[in-house]
């Protein structure tokens, strides 16, 4: 239980949030208007955004670039000598709008419809990014030993397409800062979940080469089309791989079964405990009538708790053996996962359960996030975020209340967390 002392401040906190409300939200529209597609990946204009939120507020920072085209934001505070480090991070690009047309709204213009606010990249994730910055801005105001340890805040570029000028450039120019002892992203959960892990992914470039030809003399050579979608089919059966996986994982999922659906879509659940695999890309040929000498196209495997990378690129090895083509790794990581029963995980649920009225269910997320940077350094990561709807669709949106839930469950934690009082 909290003592009475917290509880005070606790409230003077929700009542803060209240006074703001207006701010916070206008900062959301902003923040969606300040377009940042990638990609190509430029946040600059987003960035500005935030700086001027900041300078307002006269929060020092700095900036850790390592393209000038996709900034990053560092500011952290110390408080006391505490060896706890809650680091917060967000990112400010946002997945493209390919086809605006199909949206029923304009996807940049962050209009407000039925109580929620519409736009690309809204629950990813910019709402969260500015639950980050609310927390800290709000935090850094309370060193006056109200809070023990140190906060940190990180919002990065470059997460979409998981590139190198982001989360990654931070902890390679200041890992001292970034690591921390606990990390809280604001990535899309929703109301009911909170996502301690995620499953593994594996991007290949398949290359398939023939010697081409022309189109009415097929039996003169195979094309490298036909060939390519039969080591796709092969690739497939990397789906039906056999593995052990993690009694807690099964335990959470199973628990978490309706509401994982109702988070993620019907089907979610059955999907985190399965390899998937997509094939995003693919160029092949010249002309109609000529046999394609070239193929190439790109996979996404997603990789459940129990199966590793090794087991991927084994299964692609065998099939060397039978067909002709040559791969590169484009990007991967390994599943992920946060003992549940970690501090700050169980700060997390707590908030968490006291916004939705009932507890949430801890459970790994489907996509990835930059969380898995802290998790496979041995870091508790825990998500908690708007729902995910219409995220990388059509007609992305938050409710409005749902950026002042998203906004409290941080700001709470992150107290909780560093607070020099007894819980
Ligand atoms: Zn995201």
């Amino acid at each position: 239980m909290a003592s009475n002392v917290n509880k005070t401040k606790r409230q003077a906190l929700l009542a803060k949030i209240e006074e703001d409300r207006e701010a916070i939200a206008k900062f959301v529209r902003d923040l969606v208007r300040a377009k940042s597609p990638n990609p190509p990946g430029d946040t600059r204009s987003s960035m500005q955004c935030v700086r001027d939120f900041l300078d307002a507020r006269d929060v020092p920072y700095r900036m850790e670039n390592r393209d000038e085209t996709m900034p990053n934001l560092v500011a952290t505070t110390t408080f006391g000598r505490h060896d706890k480090h809650l680091v917060l991070n967000g990112h400010i690009d946002v997945f493209p709008v390919p086809d605006p047309a199909q949206w029923s709204i304009d996807p940049w213009a962050a209009q407000e419809r039925d109580g929620a606010i519409y736009g690309r990249g809204v629950a990813d994730m910019k709402v969260g990014t500015v639950a980050s910055i609310v927390t800290y801005t709000y935090a850094r105001s309370m060193a006056d030993g109200q809070l023990d340890g140190r906060l940190t805040l990180a919002v990065v570029s470059d997460e979409e397409t998981f590139g190198p000028n982001g989360t990654r450039h931070l902890f390679d120019v200041c890992p001292e800062e970034i690591t921390g002892t606990a990390v809280l992203v604001g990535e899309p959960s929703s109301r009911h979940t909170v996502r301690l892990g995620e499953k593994g992914m594996l991007w290949l470039r398949f290359k398939v080469e023939t010697h081409g030809g022309h189109g009415a003399y097929v039996h003169m050579g195979p094309s490298a089309v036909d060939q390519a979608s039969t080591v796709i089919a092969d690739l497939r059966k990397f789906a039906e791989f056999d593995f052990q996986e993690p009694p807690s994982i099964v335990a959470a999922l199973t628990e978490a079964g309706e509401t994982y659906d109702r988070a993620f879509g019907r089907g979610a659940s059955e999907n985190a405990r399965r390899v998937t695999m997509n094939v995003g890309r693919i160029n092949a040929g010249t002309n109609v009538n000529m046999i394609a000498p070239q193929c190439t196209f790109e996979v996404d495997f997603r990789l459940p708790m129990g199966v590793v990378i090794k087991d991927a690129l084994d299964h692609i090895e065998k099939l060397r053996e039978t067909h002709c083509f040559s791969y590169d790794i484009m990007m991967s990581s390994e599943p992920n996962w946060t003992e549940p029963n970690h501090e700050f995980v169980e700060i997390v649920a707590k908030n968490a359960e006291t916004i939705a009225g009932a507890p949430p269910q801890l459970i790994p997320g489907l996509g990835s996030t930059d969380a898995r940077l802290w998790r496979n350094r041995g870091i508790p990561a825990v998500v908690y975020g708007p729902a995910p709807r219409g995220m990388g669709a059509t007609d992305e949106h938050v409710p409005v209340e749902e950026i002042f839930d998203v906004v409290r469950c941080h700001l709470l934690s992150a107290f909780d967390y560093l607070s020099t009082n007894d819980k």
